[in-house]
């Protein structure tokens, strides 16, 4: 591979000494209020709380127990560049990342054009390396042009930077070509992630098959449209020995499989969106079409199996799915308008408000899920540790805030939980050890 796996622009290395924080670290094993120096872009010093000596050079932060995790890894995002910049850019995707406390993004390669050779997909990763606030990592499609048949030059793209491969927003229909496909992903390496969906049986549908699409009279895209693919797939990755990642487990058929799979010792993994994990096709009832998205919004027996599956580790990962849409774009009437919610800014707060704090899982549980994506490219985790770049997130947990309220770093507004009172705001992201993003609101920090 040319360069680091992870690009970004240079930015000043961060001096800081964070006083009092409550690091929530569970890799490292950490749950306790420190102080945490971080010089030239580096953790460098943990030390009991109100026992490191400020520096003159070091900017200094009263943390007052507020939360400091290791930063978010997104292991799937649509930054919609090259050809989509009305939707969304390098910046200002990145920018909405670095705000919901992520300092490593992944984009799909589902662009225009496609990102489905090396020339595209090196100068996509130049492009982030002047542009991008946060790390930016690229997969490369699997087949030209997303279309299904013919692969693309894999050990090229994997050459020119790509973290490996996928087409989604479709899924690879032909067994043969994903067979194929997989036969590669061996030789060269990189994980070949799976958008699953079979489109005999999605065909037409807008949302989840069953009550309330009956009731509202939309066409309903069954369950197994994504579980009898998520099955097929791990089998035939079994066959062949090949790493696969399932995105967006969206139902209780599909947890079922990843866990078969496991269970034979398959090299597979998969990941799951907030949205999955909080929301219903109850949700679908009021037609408001940022509660449109693909795979849909399936039933509660069915989120309750995606949580299940989070906590047993079946699930390894939070993802985004990012997925910004202009806002005439989606005021068009439900079944017309295009699938995806963003999620960057709210992914956190949507979790730690909806599954943390009334108990279902702990606030550990969720930190190591939503940095796990690193793990699907053989990255290192982000850590709170001396001797690390420093990636991490500055949290207050306890002040209440409005999704959307002020404004979206995103170019996108379509998110399905704008407009919600949450919980666990980032106030500062430091990504590759500079700051990339401070809440407008962080009181000014006291010279030392
Ligand atoms: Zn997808
Ligand atoms: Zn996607």
């Amino acid at each position: 591979m040319s360069g680091p796996a992870l690009v970004q622009a240079p930015r000043p290395r961060a001096d800081l000494l964070l006083r009092d924080v409550h690091v929530v670290d569970p890799r490292a094993g950490l749950d306790a209020r420190l102080d945490v120096r971080i010089r030239g872009g580096e953790v460098t010093e943990l030390g009991a709380a109100g026992v490191l000596a400020p520096e003159p050079e070091a900017e200094l932060l009263e943390g007052r127990g507020r939360l400091l995790v290791p930063a978010f890894f997104d292991p799937h995002v649509h930054l919609r560049t090259p050809g989509q910049e009305h939707k969304e850019d390098l910046d200002s995707g990145t920018r909405a990342a670095a705000a919901g406390g992520f300092a490593a993004v992944v984009a799909m390669p589902n662009t225009a054009p496609v990102l489905d050779s090396a020339p595209l997909l090196r100068s996509l990763r130049e492009a982030a390396q002047r542009e991008a606030r946060t790390a930016v990592g690229l997969l490369g499609a699997i087949t030209m042009g997303l279309e299904g048949e013919q692969l693309t030059e894999m050990a090229e793209l994997r050459g020119a930077g790509a973290l490996g491969f996928t087409d989604d927003g479709l899924p690879v229909q032909s067994a043969g070509t994903l067979r194929k496909a997989l036969q590669y992903q061996r030789l060269c390496g990189g994980v070949v992630a799976l958008h699953e969906e079979d489109p005999a049986l999605a065909r037409g549908g807008s949302m989840h098959e069953g009550e309330v699409s009956a009731a509202l009279g939309l066409g309903g895209i069954p369950t197994v449209s994504e579980s009898t693919m998520v099955a097929r797939d791990a089998a035939i990755a079994g066959y062949e020995d090949a790493r696969v990642h399932f995105q967006h487990l969206s139902c209780a058929g599909s947890v079922e499989a990843v866990a078969d799979a496991k269970d034979r010792g398959g090299r597979v993994s998969a990941e799951v969106t907030p949205h999955h994990l909080l929301l219903t096709d109850e949700h679908v009832r009021c037609m408001d079409t940022r509660m449109k998205m693909n795979p849909p919004l399936a039933s509660e027996a069915d989120r309750q199996a995606l949580i299940d599956g989070l906590r047993a580790g079946t699930i390894d990962c939070i993802a985004t799915d990012h997925a910004p849409h202009a806002r005439d774009e989606k005021e068009v009437p439900f079944e017309q308008a295009p699938m995806g919610t963003t999620g960057l800014e709210t992914a956190f707060a949507a979790l730690y408000t909806g599954l943390v704090r009334p108990g279902v899982i702990d606030l550990g549980l969720l930190v190591a899920r939503m940095t796990a994506g690193a793990e699907l490219f053989e990255l290192e985790h982000f850590e709170v540790a001396p001797g690390r770049p420093a990636n991490v997130a500055l949290i207050d947990l306890d002040t209440e805030w409005v999704a959307g309220e002020q404004g979206w770093e995103s170019r996108a507004e379509n998110c399905c939980f704008g407009g919600r009172r949450l919980r666990g705001r980032v106030l500062l992201t430091l990504s590759g050890g500079g700051v990339a993003y401070r809440e407008r609101a962080l009181e000014p920090m006291a010279a030392a």
